[in-house]
């Protein structure tokens, strides 16, 4: 799908094999149309927003703010002040902890959170325990990385001010039901965050549909460039939380006796923005658009099925997160683990660092690690796992390199 559009998979590695690019859910690449319009910027535009009334800062912001107009529309949000631009999904949950947390907890409070979560959604909510003494419930998970519902609903009690949890697992591929999470939370009159820095890029997302209170994602992650992300948040929590940082652009009027600050979403924006990168987003949002989201989720659907089915096929494989009757829960990221030909039971799996560096001498580019999962790495009882995980750009013939290789991994041990 669209590869041309791709230049960097044109690309050849080690001077002898074609790239695989099976690291996605870590960073997608991005389309000559998303460089392109960055560049022109640079080179047409280029003008601090907000702040000027010459020309260019207008022209500039209107890109700006346009971007911000392409990110509501992309995610079904209602109005463009819900829209908070930020450095990404990790600045997203850290503002929510910190200003939420300000506003609306105290001492012995409650967060919700899961087992599955990226550390971004853990140590947040530690960073918020240290300061103010709240607590972590945590939602356990089934032995195949599903979310345990019922655990789930008994986890609420009257201290419980918030969830927060992952619509994809960066790590299982666990596509959590998120309706059901964010419908068990309102019951108790509990609002709830969703981190969708795995799932914007492999499905079409409403806010709006959704009722989520809360929703982050990455831009890199998205087609986008780096360092920009977004937060949606309802306007009735947004309003009553403090600012995230100080700067311009936040403010309304300062003194050193008092100063109030700007409406939304500006009060959550202290600084200059990353206007350029905004741009970017917008384009690659566009870009996907254009494609069309139930597109691309339709295509990756298939890989992902065909992918685990090709893998099982592998002796010695397992793969973790949910497979057999759930394997429609499983998004595009595939993280597995594989023994050595002619292993018994007891013959440990080849090392996830040993099949990603060999792999990648072959040119297909994997994830090995913790995948800054180190609580569910506990949980599943392994160190580190190897992970592919796919874009709209790839094909069942990459997937089927990907095989051969892991058989010819497994073949050196
Ligand atoms: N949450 C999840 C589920 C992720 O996969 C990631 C990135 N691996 C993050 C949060 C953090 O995203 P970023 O580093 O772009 O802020």
């Amino acid at each position: 799908m669209n590869r041309q559009d791709f230049p960097i998979l044109e690309k050849t590695i080690y001077k002898k094999y074609p790239l695989v690019y099976l690291d996605n859910g870590a960073t997608t690449q991005k389309p000559r149309c998303v460089v392109e319009a960055m560049s022109h910027e640079y080179y047409n535009v280029n003008a601090n927003v907000h702040r000027g009334v010459h020309f260019l800062s207008q022209a500039a912001t209107d890109l700006h703010e346009g971007s911000r107009e392409t990110v509501r529309k992309f995610i079904g949000a209602e109005k463009t002040s819900e829209i908070i631009f930020t450095r990404g999904t990790t600045e997203s949950i850290n503002l929510v902890a910190s200003c939420f947390s300000q506003a609306f907890m105290k001492e012995g409070d409650e967060v919700i959170v899961s087992h599955m979560e990226h550390h971004s959604n853990i140590v947040s909510w530690q960073l918020v325990q240290a300061r103010m003494g709240i607590k972590i419930r945590v939602i356990p998970i089934t032995d195949d990385g599903r979310l345990d519902i019922e655990a789930y609903k008994a986890l609420f009690n009257e201290r419980t001010r918030l969830v927060s949890v992952t619509h994809v697992s960066n790590v299982l591929g666990t596509i959590n039901p998120v309706k059901q999470l964010i419908d068990i939370a309102h019951q108790h009159d509990v609002p709830i965050l969703i981190d969708g820095a795995q799932s914007t890029p492999h499905m079409a997302i409403n806010v709006k549909d959704m009722d989520c209170d809360f929703f982050a994602f990455s831009g890199h992650k998205t087609y986008g460039p780096t360092g920009i992300g977004v937060l949606y948040g309802k306007e009735k929590w947004l309003e009553h939380m403090p600012p995230y940082m100080g700067g311009g652009d936040m403010i309304k009027t300062v003194s050193f006796e008092h100063t109030t600050f700007n409406v939304l979403p500006y009060k959550f924006e202290a600084g200059t923005p990353d206007y350029v990168a905004s741009t970017g987003l917008a384009k690659a949002l566009e870009y996907l658009m254009n494609i069309g989201m139930d597109n691309i989720e339709k295509h990756e659907r298939e890989l992902t099925l065909y992918a685990i089915n090709k893998m099982q096929e592998i002796e010695g494989m397992h793969i973790f997160g949910p497979i057999g009757e759930h394997v429609h829960e499983h998004d595009a990221v595939i993280s597995f683990e594989v023994k050595p030909l002619g292993a018994t039971p007891h013959t440990p799996y080849i090392h996830h660092l040993d099949m990603g560096t060999l792999l990648d001498r072959l040119g297909i580019a994997v994830r090995t690690g913790h995948h800054c999962a180190e609580p569910l790495m506990r949980r599943l009882g392994v160190e580190g796992t190897c992970r592919a995980s796919f874009g709209l750009y790839n094909t069942k013939e990459e997937i089927d390199t990907l095989v051969q290789g892991i058989k010819r991994v497994q073949s050196m041990f």
